[in-house]
């Protein structure tokens, strides 16, 4: 190593020092990270084609510089919208997509997506266990207001097996006559189960289909978006549904959701948003769509970005012996890692670590509260430009067994990093990291 190598090695550890990361953090961090550079270049390359990909689909719609200005009112004749819908749907290969500030977080969207492609005495299925926690309102697993339920559609689910395999025995024998859509969470959402690949739920979209050609496989994208080459739409869903506070919004865009499929379903979706005659002729898109479309822009190496903290997370709390999920060696198929620490204390460590590191709010510390459409307390780190947003560097944990942190994001690599090793010395400074961090003495 020459000199200035060493110089600059000194200063960073200096600047991490001043984040209150100590030597062997940082040292066990660099060991990590120098082990993962084949892994890294993977992600880079992904990225390239997905950056490709975004790049080739504005310059195919036109995307002109007049698309980027905004409209008030009702939003007729909004160009900028209706390109940005066109851009979305050449990225995810689908006939049409509604992409819109008016769609307010992903649940809306999903629920957007459901509600209006589902009528009463319909069947939803979902063959791959149960779905994130706020479409339990939604579907009325628990009951709620305005739910599926109450407008008189059913719902029926089948787990997956044990191992995370599709139960195709079950799953034929829930698809019947009043089966009408399937919903595929690709993204593990707040449990333990792996994540499906873009080829696992293509291969269970055509099983689907070789029972019931005419059901509507729609796919919860949420967090999946530019983490593979494809996406689920390129392998016969019927629609694809995510939130832009997370992947495709490339962490600019403050707010919004997208709905991308075949046209007769994203018409129901924008005839149900905006209302029966109207769909996707209104909308006024505001002065937001510079950031929906720079943000899809910078999205696939964003989610690079996150999938690298994600991949050296897991690696890192893999070598203290905690559970990770995927593991530090799995193919990713979304950025969320999920780190199991057993205890309360370790989970709210953890959390308040990737808080202090956080370039909005370092100086709060977050604690377990109650959240709406959770059913227990939660936890959330999120130090965000964008409020809750979780592309950016975030963790959040529900306070209930297994005590499991699920943690995502980084617009930067950099920031990620700091993130994760801020996180994993605030579990050591509480004497939960065992391991080698404990028996050498921090600072
Ligand atoms: C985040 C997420 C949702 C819900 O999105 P919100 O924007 O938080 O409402 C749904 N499904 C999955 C898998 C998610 O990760």
């Amino acid at each position: 190593m020459n000199s200035d190598e060493i110089m600059q090695g000194e200063s960073l550890l200096e600047a991490y020092a001043r984040m209150g990361i100590s030597k062997e953090v940082y040292e066990y961090g660099n060991r990590i990270w120098d082990s993962l550079q084949e892994r890294f270049q993977d992600v880079d390359r992904i990225a390239e084609y997905n950056q490709l990909k975004v790049i080739r689909a504005m310059q195919e719609c036109q995307v002109s510089e007049a698309c980027l200005l905004g409209t008030t009112g009702y939003g007729y004749d909004d160009l900028g919208r209706d390109t940005l819908e066109e851009v979305y749907a050449k990225v995810f290969h689908t006939e049409d997509a509604l992409v819109r500030p008016q769609i307010t977080c992903g649940t809306h969207a999903l629920a957007l997506a459901l509600m209006s492609n589902l009528r009463p005495g319909d069947e939803l299925l979902s063959p791959v266990g149960k779905p994130y926690d706020t479409l339990e309102e939604v579907i009325g697993i628990r009951p709620s207001r305005g739910s599926l339920a109450e407008y008189g559609i059913t719902y029926r689910q089948v787990d997956l097996l044990p191992e995370g395999g599709f139960d195709y025995d079950g799953i034929r024998k829930a698809v019947g006559p009043r089966t009408r859509l399937v919903t595929i969470q690709r993204s593990k959402g707040y449990q333990t189960r792996p994540t499906l690949s873009v080829d696992r739920i293509g291969e269970l979209i055509t099983f689907i289909k070789g029972i019931k050609p005419d059901v509507i496989c729609m796919v919860d994208n949420c967090y999946g978006e530019f983490v593979e080459t494809k996406e689920p739409s390129d392998v016969g869903a019927d629609m694809v549904v995510g939130s832009l506070i997370k992947n495709p919004g490339g962490g600019l865009a403050p707010i919004g959701g997208y709905i991308a499929g075949k046209r007769e379903c994203v018409e129901n979706a924008a005839y149900r948003l905006t209302s029966p005659g109207l769909g996707k002729e209104v909308g006024a898109s505001l002065g937001i769509l510079k950031d929906f479309y720079q943000g899809l822009f910078l999205a696939p190496t964003v989610t690079a970005s996150a999938l690298k903290g994600a991949v050296f997370a897991a690696n890192l709390f893999e070598g203290l012996g905690f559970p990770v999920v995927p593991s530090g060696s799995e193919s990713r198929h979304d950025i969320i890692q999920a780190v199991t620490f057993g205890t309360a204390e370790g989970v709210i460590a953890f959390c308040q670590g990737i808080q202090a590191a956080a370039p909005v709010d370092s100086h709060v510390s977050p604690q377990p509260s109650d959240m709406p459409g959770y059913d227990a307390k939660v936890i959330m780190a999120a130090g965000a430009f964008v409020s809750g947003s979780s592309i950016e560097l975030s963790a959040d944990g529900p306070i209930r067994p297994p005590y499991a942190v699920y943690f995502q994001g980084g617009l930067t690599w950099p920031h990620a990093k700091a993130g994760i090793l801020r996180a994993l010395q605030s579990l050591a400074d509480k004497g939960l990291a065992d391991g080698i961090l404990c028996r050498k003495n921090s600072k």
